[in-house]
């Protein structure tokens, strides 16, 4: 079996970080999410964090030279050589291209992109309710999917919190960023063969169901 490289992508609330989960458990391949990384180093107010929280309370996309710097390092790690999903990046053109030097140097190419696809009308109430566990990563909705104490983890019991990013402001700006920026490297992708469509304003089980079964079978055809 070759290694199951895969990328994730969507606009923000259309469920990338939930399905990232269920796939890191399911096929035990690192989940490597950029923003995970930036809001990791935003709490340890790094040199890093300091920078890139400008532009993420704002919505804005951090500047490629950091994001990929920040990338290259961490694919490069051994726990990749199995595979790894990539939550988030590449998000611009010139991420895309230097994704793929980098995958070739380190002889880990992509094998699927899924893409999830959403009403935009549907991402506002996601992200307003939405709830991060910040020890486990963990995802919850205050409505959709609460955990079982309000405000508290099911998993770990750490205390949830609101991303300081998920405003309605935020994510208009976010959703502005992910159509001029990010919607030519799914274009990219898409004339490359790699990318497969899912409909993510479904139920999580539904979405996983359908994400699951195209991932299995891209490895029994290996
Ligand atoms: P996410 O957790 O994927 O919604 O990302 C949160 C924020 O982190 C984004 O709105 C951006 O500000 C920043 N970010 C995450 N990934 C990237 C990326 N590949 N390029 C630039 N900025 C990013």
């Amino acid at each position: 079996m070759s290694s199951l490289n895969i990328l994730i992508m969507g606009v923000a609330g259309s469920g990338k970080g939930t399905m990232s989960k269920l796939i890191e458990e399911r096929f035990n391949i690192p989940h490597i999410s950029t923003g995970d990384m930036f809001r990791k180093a935003m709490a340890q107010r790094t040199k890093l964090g300091v920078l890139a929280e400008e532009y993420i309370n704002k919505g804005l996309l951090v500047p490629d030279d950091i994001t990929i710097a920040m990338i290259k390092e961490r694919l490069s790690q051994d726990d990749c050589q199995e595979g790894y999903l990539l939550d988030g990046f590449p998000r611009t053109l010139p991420q895309a291209k230097a994704f793929e030097e980098i995958a070739n140097e380190t002889g880990r190419p992509i094998k699927i992109v899924i893409n999830l696809e959403i009403e935009l009308s549907a991402l506002a109430p996601r992200i307003v309710n939405r709830r991060l566990c910040k020890n486990c990563g963990a995802i919850y909705n205050t409505v959709t999917m609460p955990s079982k104490v309000e405000g508290i983890c099911d998993r770990c019991q750490h205390p949830l919190v609101h991303r300081s990013d998920d405003t309605i402001e935020g994510l208009n700006v976010r959703i502005g960023e992910h159509q001029k920026l990010t919607a030519p490297v799914l274009d990219y992708f898409l004339k490359e063969g790699l990318v497969i469509k899912v409909d993510a304003g479904r139920p999580v089980e539904e979405v996983w169901f359908d994400i699951k079964k195209a991932l299995e079978n891209l490895n029994d055809h290996d």
